[in-house]
Parts: structure tokens; sequence; C-alpha cells
């Protein structure tokens, strides 16, 4: 079970020294090759925090991150070397993830040239076909990233992160800063290069909206855990846990969803410094009783399949019948 805890430095003077920020507390999931898993939760509960594990950009504090059956955590630095090709990221802001000062042809060669992979004129053939593969001109390769539309500096984005022939791409709201228009063009390039190249995705988003276009199973995290997780339809239309239809009840009304009972969501998310006692969801919940003020709900099924809630009340409810 991964667990990522900051640790606050002393010089801030907005918290006592010594605490620390529990942005990822004890979750576990798997990802199976192929599928798009969804991370979804709102802003703060950890899945970007996830992501980066899993894209080694920062360690886990504690736990194991398996990658055909390697312990990525404890890799040395030439496995990782190895492994960073494998694993790719898209994150946000295409603005800020590329050097304005680089020809876009340069910036989709660049990992090519960190791996030693290919001669110049190889990696220029490579880039050309990128180029095209995402929709994007081969002639455009010498213009700068300013002369692109938010989406289409995603694509370039996204031709970089395929240079390498990942099997993974972990993308942290890949669609958020653009347009609902371009959004789904964005959205379907991933699909189809997903089938076209055999990836796997893990798909960061505070959006249910945006993920019901991509993901085979879904994760909702609240407060560095996992909530609830089950595929598509198991989330969308079966939703077991207090918080997860809390997040559909905002997507918009005109959404195929309307019938799932809509509870409120109320109040702000509670400080990861000190979090609530028992489920850190009870302050915010409709339905608690007293056991969720004192105890950590498991993350389970009442079902006996992989549909999984971390909520007494779900839980209990079941095992009275
Ligand atoms: Fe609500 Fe209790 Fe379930 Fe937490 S455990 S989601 S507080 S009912
Ligand atoms: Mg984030």
């Amino acid at each position: 079970s991964l667990k990522k805890h900051f640790d606050i430095p002393n010089k801030i003077p907005l918290f006592p020294s010594n605490q620390s920020v529990k942005a990822v507390d004890g979750i576990s999931f798997d990802v199976y090759k192929g599928e798009t898993l969804g991370i979804v939760g709102e802003s703060g509960c950890g899945k970007s925090t996830v992501a980066r594990m899993i894209s080694q950009i920062i360690s886990p504090s504690d736990g194991d991150i398996k990658f055909n059956k390697q312990n990525i955590v404890e890799l040395h630095r030439n496995e990782l070397k190895q492994l960073r090709k494998s694993i790719q990221m898209v994150f946000q802001d295409p603005y800020s993830t590329l050097n304005p000062r680089k020809k876009i042809g340069e910036l989709i060669e660049e990992p090519l040239v960190v791996h030693k992979i290919g001669t110049k004129k190889e990696r220029k053939e490579k880039v050309e076909e990128l180029l095209e593969t995402v929709g994007i001109n081969k002639r455009f390769y010498d213009r700068y990233p300013h002369e692109f539309s938010g989406g289409q500096r995603q694509r370039i984005n996204i031709a970089r992160a395929l240079a390498l022939n990942p099997d993974i791409i972990v993308c942290d709201e890949p669609v958020s800063a653009l347009d609902v228009s371009i959004q789904a063009q964005v959205l379907n390039l991933l699909r189809s290069l997903q089938q076209e190249f055999n990836l796997t995705y893990i798909f960061i988003s505070h959006d249910l909206n945006v993920v019901r276009y991509i993901c085979d199973r879904i994760a909702v995290m609240y407060l560095g855990k996992i909530v609830e997780i089950g595929t598509y339809e198991e989330i969308y239309e079966t939703p077991k846990h207090p918080y997860t239809k809390a997040l559909l009840a905002s997507i918009p009304k005109e959404s195929p969803f309307d019938d799932i009972d809509r509870i409120p969501l109320k109040g702000n998310i509670p400080s990861p410094i000190n979090p609530p006692s028992g489920c850190s969801f009870h302050e915010r919940c409709p339905f608690a009783i007293e056991q969720c003020t004192k105890d950590i709900p498991e993350l389970l099924s009442n079902e006996g399949n992989n549909h999984l809630a971390a909520c007494h009340v779900v839980n209990n409810k079941e095992e009275n019948k």
C-alpha cells in the first residue's frame, strides 16, 4: 500500500513544525495492460501525487509500485532510465511544458536524444512520423510552440510522450486547460493511439464527465485515499460511496447519468495535515453514523466482486441482510 507524506519545512510559518501532509495515505490498486484507469477526485485529493509517483518524478515515503513484476521503487539508476522509457507522462498545461525557444521538432526529438536513440536523420524521420500520428503536418517541424493552439500543443506533448514507444502513459488532467470542443478531439486522439500502440493509460482528472469518455475502470480518491473503485458501468450506473454520488451530482443535468440518486456535496475538503478521524468524509456526509467518526472504513466489496467502496454504511448494510 502506497503512501506519500510531504514533510512541511519549518520555514513555512503557517504550520507547527514536524508535521506532514498525508498527500497519499495507504492506497493500493492494479492497472491492467491495455486499459484506461481513471483516478478522479477534487483538487488536493492526492491524485497528481499518485501520478508523479508512478512516473518516478517523486518517490513514495512507503510502499511498492510494481511494473511487469519489478518493484520500480527499488530500481537502480540504469534500470530506472530504462523504465522511464516505458512510463511517460502528459501534463495538464501544454503551455508550460514546452520550451518556447525550441522548435516543436526538437522538442519531440529531445527524449530520443536523451536516450541516445537513432542517428540524426533517423530521429528526424521518427519525429515527422510522430507529428503525422498526432494530426500535425510534418512541415511544421521548424515552428515554435507559440504558433500553435492549446489543443495542438497538447498533441505535440502527446507526440513527445510517444517518442520512446512507452507501455504506459500517465495523463494528468490532459484536457482540463482546453475548450470543451477541443477536449473531445484530444480524447478521441488518445483513444485511437491506445488501440494503435496497445497503450495503457492512467488518466487523472477532477472531472467525472471527462473521464467517462475514456476510462474502463475508475478509482475515486478523497483526502489521499481511494474511496471507491470499479468499472465504468459500476461507477456511473451503480455508484456506492456517498462521495462518488456527490461527484456524479455535479455532472450537468442533460447527462445520461441523470437517474442516479444525487446527493449534494456540502462544505469544503478538510486539511490533509489533520484529516478528520474515522472516515475522512464524515463531516460532509449526509449518511454518517456514529461509527464513521471513529473507525476508518476499509475498501471492500459488499458483493464479493471487484467493485470496492470504503464506507461503513454501504458495507454493513449488505451484511445485515
Ligand atoms: Fe459517509 Fe460513513 Fe460512509 Fe464515510 S463511512 S462515506 S461518513 S456513511
Ligand atoms: Mg493536480
